[in-house]
């Protein structure tokens, strides 16, 4: 695996790939590697001849009062992670490589981001779509892997590809979870060891409500407030952001059960933020 800090290093390496038609998998990530990353990896091994790796913790998605210092890293762990997930270029540069200077032009997102963390997180889509704009510009990949776990995100990211035209097939995977259901993350590292234990409680909710919609319950409040009950017979987290249900992809209220939806939940505790979500009604692959 080669380790590459620089974008013209990085240039030079994909297009060497191109010269000899080798088709290039893309997964973008902010490190701390876990599992679902590796399952994004594997992916992306199984479909392309050159698996590219970003780890990269982006400032401008983090709004001033989120975690961007305390977000956990360790290069060391992530070049051996990536290596043993096979990876075969892992592209890691610093915050001046991939912001040289100040922007003078903005990327802004106008849709599927009034609800969420896009609601929640203000400015937190602008920023992903403006590093994944100059991952794409860099990186040029066939097929760019991405997790559910992040559907928002995933939603948005495909608003951007098709609006801009960017060469690319966005593959989306599934989440990937610990066994007593909580959905793996880099920030569950975060959790205190109580906190640990309840958090699965996020994922259990989601059910709940997957299982009511799927029964033919379509009163949406009687949903959330069934699964705020679930959430609240825990006590370690200090406050639900939000668990909401919305139609899939457009993240407008819910008019008929039978298409696409989302239930979401984003769950704060003391020094993390989980999120977590279900589709219903949503083929993929
Ligand atoms: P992150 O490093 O958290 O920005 O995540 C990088 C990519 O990995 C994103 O596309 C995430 O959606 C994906 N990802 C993170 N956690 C999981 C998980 N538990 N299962 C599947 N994909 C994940």
């Amino acid at each position: 695996m080669q380790i590459i800090r620089n974008r013209q290093t990085l240039i030079d390496a994909i297009t060497e790939q191109k010269k000899s038609n080798k088709t290039i998998g893309f997964v973008p990530t902010m490190g701390f590697l876990h599992e679902g990353h590796m399952t994004l990896v594997s992916h992306a091994r199984k479909e392309n001849n050159c698996v590219v790796m970003s780890v990269f913790v982006n400032p401008t998605q983090f709004g001033p009062n989120e975690d961007f210092d305390a977000y956990p890293r360790d290069e060391a762990h992530d070049a051996k992670f990536a290596e043993a997930s096979g990876v075969d270029i892992l592209f890691i540069p610093t915050v001046e490589e991939m912001y040289p200077a100040e922007l003078a032009t903005k990327l802004h997102v106008e849709k599927r981001v009034s609800v969420l963390d896009g609601a929640d997180r203000e400015g937190h889509f602008d920023g992903v779509v403006t590093v994944l704009t100059k991952l794409f510009h860099l990186v040029s990949p066939d097929n760019a892997y991405f997790g559910q776990k992040d559907a928002q995100q995933v939603a948005v990211v495909s608003g951007l590809v098709d609006d801009y035209f960017f060469p690319v097939n966005l593959r989306v995977i599934a989440t990937v979870r610990e066994q007593d259901g909580l959905a793996k993350s880099s920030r569950n590292v975060y959790l205190s060891d109580l906190e640990r234990k309840e958090a699965p409680v996020i994922h259990a909710a989601l059910t709940l409500g997957r299982n009511l919609i799927e029964a033919g319950e379509t009163n949406e409040s009687k949903i959330i407030q069934q699964m705020t009950a679930k959430i609240n017979e825990q006590t370690a987290h200090e406050k639900i952001a939000y668990l909401a249900i919305y139609s899939y992809p457009e993240f407008t209220q819910v008019t008929d059960w039978t298409k696409g939806i989302i239930i979401a939940a984003a769950v704060k505790y003391s020094k993390a933020r989980l999120i977590d979500n279900e589709l219903i009604n949503v083929k993929r692959r």
